[in-house]
Formats: C-alpha cells, structure tokens, sequence
C-alpha cells in the first residue's frame, strides 16, 4: 500500500517546496525545521490508520468519551538523516518506544548497505515506524527491516519517507516479506548514477548536518 500524501493538496506542499529549493537549503536550521514539520504531518497521516478503542473522559464539569490508541507504534529511525524526521513523529507519538539504526551506504561496484548499530526495544507483533526520509535504492529501509525482524516480527511496518523513487518502491516491493506500507510527500521522478532521488532535494544528511567527509 502506498500514500502519497503529496497527491493531495496541503500546506505540506509547501514545506516540502521549501526544502527542495537550493537558496533555502542554505539555512540549515530552516531546513532541519521544515523537516520537523513534515514529521509531525506525517505522523498524525500515519495515526489515522492505527487501531484506537473508546473510553471515557473525565472533565472537571462532567464526562465525555473518545477514541484513544490502542498501542503506542515503536518509532525506529535510521542514523543521521532521519533524526529531524524523527523528532517530529516524537512531538505526536509522546509515550512511544524507540529503536535507532546506524546504517550507511557503502558505494564500491554498487551501492550496499553497511549497518553497524542497532538498539530496539522487542518488535513482535507491534506496529513499527520506520522513519528515513529518502526511499532512493530501497536499500536501507530492507536491510534496516531485515536487522530489526531479528527482535521480533512487527504486526505492520509504515515506512515513512519524505521523498520516494519508483526504483526504491519497487525495491520495496520485490524483498519485503512483512505487512507494510509505503508513506511519501512525493513520489519523483527516478535515481541518477549515484542513486540519488532526482528531482528529489539533494543529501539530506548533509543538509541537515553538514557535509560529511
Ligand atoms: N539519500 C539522500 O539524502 N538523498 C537522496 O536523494 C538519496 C539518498
């Protein structure tokens, strides 16, 4: 299943605009803050598909009842870019559990995934949030579910991107073996040589950081 957010006309468009425009990309701080906003967006997108049960509300004037999650999702994002992202899905899922993922890309021939940290809390038969913001290769987010279906299978993953490629959806699609869904603002165009998201927004790690050597 795949949501394109983008495909409906919001103000997330704009923030979006924003981070894909190379004279505003020079302030970090703007950037890094509009990747914020697109997570607490997205977050609350992602929370209208989560199981909720009733119960009552107590007011100081009388009773009232709602609908309230029935479990808090694990939030897992994968070191460094998807840390701004994640902090805006933090903002909304308050009490949630969190994994982190150390995870790189290795360019020799082609490009594959180097993983080197992992700390999750138990997944089995939870609702995980993988939270990264470029779906390019697809590479990371299967090699990051691939480490995490190690401390238990997820009810249902949400892969939650800010910017998707055919190729990396694709990607997606061919090795993942687990309930899923794929989340994006927008799905572009396709990948260049060096299997960045093009039109997409650049390296959104160094954007957000710095370049790193
Ligand atoms: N990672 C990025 O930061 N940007 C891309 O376009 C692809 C991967």
């Amino acid at each position: 299943m795949l949501f394109n957010l983008g495909s409906v006309n919001s103000v997330a468009n704009h923030f979006l605009r924003a981070l894909r425009d190379p004279v505003l990309q020079k302030d970090r701080t703007r950037f890094r803050n509009n990747v914020e906003k697109l997570g607490e967006i997205m977050a609350y997108e992602i929370s209208k598909k989560l199981p909720y049960e009733p119960a009552l509300v107590q007011t100081p004037l009388g009773k009232t009842s709602s609908h309230f999650l029935k479990e808090k999702p694990v939030l897992v994002t994968v070191l460094r870019a998807g840390l701004p992202y994640f902090n805006g899905f933090q903002h909304y899922f308050e009490e949630s559990d969190c994994g982190f993922i150390g995870a790189y890309r290795k360019e020799e021939d082609e490009i594959t995934i180097q993983l080197d940290y992992l700390a999750t809390p138990g997944l089995q038969d939870r609702i995980v949030i993988l939270i990264d913001p470029m779906l390019a290769t697809g590479k990371s987010f299967v090699r990051s579910v691939e480490a995490l279906l190690k401390h238990g299978k997820p009810s249902h993953i949400h892969i939650a991107s800010l910017i998707a490629s055919p190729q990396g959806i694709q990607f997606v699609a061919d090795h993942l073996k687990v309930n899923y869904s794929i989340w994006t603002f927008a799905q572009d165009e396709t990948l260049n040589q060096q299997s960045y998201i093009v039109p997409g927004l650049g390296d959104a790690g160094d954007l957000c950081f710095g370049e790193k050597l």
